[in-house]
C-alpha cells in the first residue's frame, strides 16, 4: 500500500469525526471531507451495545475505554435486532434503529417509522446523545449495523422483504433474512446509512451480515447446527427474476435443492450414500449445475448491495470509510471463504473486520464439523475432518477435535488469518481492522480468556500486518483485566 493511502485511510478511521464532518440536517452534503490530522493513529475500535449508551454516565464509560485500551473509534450497535441481556429475559425486545429515522431519507418502503424505531429506549436519540460526549474523549462514531437475519413476529411490514425458501415459503428464522434483490428492503437499507452519514457527525460505517449463500445453509456448512436443508433460499419473485435473467433454469434450481434437501435428510438418519458422500454431494453439482449458479446469484446480490451502500454513503460525505464485519463462519469453512474474496471486495471497501474469537472458535468448529460430515466430508471420522480443514485453511497446529472446544484457537489462528486478510487487500488502500475477541459468551469450557491469552492474540493481530484492530466482540461483555491487557499490549507495541 502506498504510504499516502494508508495514511489517508488511518486518518479517516481514527479521526474523521475528530476533526468534524459537519453533516447539515435536511438533507445538504457537507461542502468538503474532513481535514486529515497531522498524525493519524491506528484504529482502536470497541463496539458496544446501545443499552449503557441510552442511559448512565457517558464519561465515565469512554473514561474507562479510554483509560484502559486507548480506544479511538466507538462501534455501537446502533441497528441491530439482536437483543440486549435484559430485554431478551423477558422477549419483549424489538430492536431496530436505536437513533430517530429522518423519514425523508426513506423512499419506497413498506417500512414505517414505528417499524424501523426501537423503542427500548424511549425517546432517546442514542447518536445524538453519545457523539458530542464522545468526541471530548477524542473517540470517533462507526455506526455498527448488524443485519436483521431472525423475523421479528411483532414488526410488522417486514414479512414482505423476507427470503423465499425453495418450497415457495416465507422464511421465519435464521439462516434466512431480509432478501437483497427486494428493491424494498434495498431502499430501506440505503435510506437507513444516509440518514446515519447526513444527520449525524460519524467518523465511518460499518455494516455486518452473519448469512452465506443457501447452497452451503442446505448442506450445513455452517457453524450454525440443524439448519433446515429445506429452508434454502432465495426463490422470491425478484431473484427469479434476476435469475432468468442470467440464463438460470430456475425450476432446475428448485429441483436441485429438493435433492440437496433429501441427501442431506437421509444422512441425518443415518443412511449413508451408497457411493460415499463426497461423490453423493459432487454429483448433485453435476446433475444440477444451477445449484452453484444460484448460489453466485445470492453471493453477487449480497455484494451489489454492499456496493451500494459504500456509493450511498460516498455520495454524502466521500471521506466517511465504509467497510464490514465479517461473520467468523469463514474461519471454519472453506466453502464461505470462497465466497467472500476479500480482493474482490477492495472496490467498495474502506475496511474490513473479519471477526476472529479465538476462545469459542473451538467449539463452533465442532458444530461445523458435525454439519459437513453430513454431506461433503461425510467419509471421514470426525476428527480427520478437523484436520483436513486445518490443512485447507492452512491453520498450521491446533488442538485435535476432543480437546479444541475447551482450548480453542491459537493466537497464531489470529496471525494466519489476519495475515491472508492483509495479503488479500495488498495494492488497494483497503484496510484490516480484525475483530478480536475475548471473553464472547460460549460454552462454559470455551469462556478461558485471560489477560495472557488477550495479549497474545492483540499482538498477533499486529504481527499479521493489521492496520489497526477492533476489540471485539462487545464492551458489555469485557472483563476489565482483559480489555486491559488488550490497552497494556497496545502500548508495548506503540500502537497507543
Ligand atoms: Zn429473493
Amino acid at each position: 500500500m502506498e504510504r499516502r493511502d494508508f495514511i489517508r485511510i488511518a486518518a479517516l478511521g481514527a479521526g474523521a469525526a475528530l476533526t468534524g464532518a459537519k453533516m447539515l440536517r435536511g438533507g445538504t452534503a457537507p461542502a468538503a471531507p474532513p481535514a486529515v490530522p497531522a498524525h493519524p493513529a491506528p484504529l482502536v475500535g470497541l463496539p458496544i451495545s446501545v443499552a449503557p449508551l441510552a442511559e448512565g454516565d457517558l464519561d465515565a464509560l469512554f473514561d474507562d475505554m479510554r483509560r484502559r485500551a486507548g480506544v479511538n473509534a466507538l462501534f455501537p450497535f446502533i441497528y441491530s435486532h439482536e437483543p440486549h441481556r435484559s430485554a431478551a429475559k423477558t422477549g419483549q425486545f424489538h430492536g431496530g434503529n436505536h437513533a430517530i429515522p429522518h423519514l425523508q431519507y426513506y423512499h419506497d418502503t413498506p417500512l414505517t417509522y414505528a417499524d424501523m424505531r426501537a423503542p427500548e429506549f424511549g425517546d432517546v436519540d442514542v447518536l445524538a446523545r453519545v457523539i458530542p460526549v464522545v468526541r471530548r474523549h477524542g473517540i470517533g462514531t462507526f455506526c455498527f449495523l448488524l443485519e436483521d437475519n431472525t423475523r421479528l413476529a411483532n414488526i410488522p411490514h417486514w414479512e414482505t422483504l423476507y427470503e423465499v425458501d425453495h418450497h415457495g415459503r416465507r422464511t421465519d428464522r435464521h439462516p434466512g433474512g431480509p432478501c437483497y434483490n427486494n428493491p424494498f428492503y434495498q431502499n430501506f437499507t440505503l435510506g437507513l446509512v444516509e440518514d446515519y452519514a447526513r444527520s449525524y457527525e460519524i467518523a465511518g460505517v460499518m455494516w455486518g451480515s452473519e448469512r452465506q449463500s443457501g447452497l452451503l445453509n442446505a448442506l450445513s456448512l455452517s457453524q450454525s447446527n440443524g439448519q433446515d436443508p429445506g429452508g434454502t433460499t432465495c426463490f422470491c419473485e425478484f431473484c427469479q427474476k434476476k435469475g432468468r435473467e442470467r440464463g438460470i433454469d430456475v425450476e432446475r434450481a428448485r429441483r436441485g435443492f429438493g435433492e440437496v434437501e433429501k441427501l442431506v435428510l437421509a444422512s441425518r438418519a443415518g443412511t449413508a450414500p451408497r457411493d460415499g458422500y463426497f461423490a453423493a454431494c459432487w454429483r448433485l453439482l453435476l446433475r444440477y449445475p444451477e445449484l452453484l449458479a444460484w448460489a453466485a446469484l445470492w453471493i453477487d446480490s449480497r455484494h451489489a448491495l454492499q456496493a451500494a451502500i459504500y456509493r450511498k454513503v460516498k455520495s454524502v460525505n466521500p471521506a466517511l470509510p465504509v467497510g464490514w464485519h465479517v461473520w467468523q463462519n469463514m474461519s471454519f469453512s472453506p466453502f464461505q471463504r470462497a465466497e467472500e474474496d476479500f480482493a474482490a471486495m477492495t472496490g467498495y471497501s474502506d475496511f474490513l473486520r473479519p471477526a476472529l474469537y479465538p476462545s469459542v472458535a473451538g467449539e463452533r468448529f465442532v458444530r461445523f464439523v458435525a454439519g459437513a460430515r453430513s454431506t461433503f466430508l461425510g467419509d471421514l471420522p470426525p476428527g480427520e475432518a478437523l484436520d483436513v480443514l486445518y490443512h485447507q485453511l492452512n491453520y498450521g497446529d491446533e488442538a485435535p477435535l476432543d480437546y479444541v472446544a475447551a482450548t480453542g484457537l491459537s493466537a497464531d489462528y489470529v496471525e494466519r488469518e489476519t495475515r491472508r486478510a492483509v495479503a488479500d487487500v495488498a495494492g488497494s488502500a483497503v484496510q484490516i481492522w480484525p475483530g478480536l475477541g475475548f471473553d464472547v459468551p460460549g460454552a462454559a469450557e470455551a469462556n478461558h480468556s485471560t489477560p495472557e491469552s488477550v495479549s497474545r492474540a492483540v499482538k498477533a493481530v499486529f504481527k499479521g500486518g493489521a492496520h489497526g484492530i477492533i476489540l471485539s466482540r462487545n464492551y458489555t461483555e469485557m472483563k476489565p483485566e482483559n480489555l486491559s491487557a488488550a490497552g497494556a499490549a497496545l502500548r508495548e507495541l506503540g500502537v497507543i
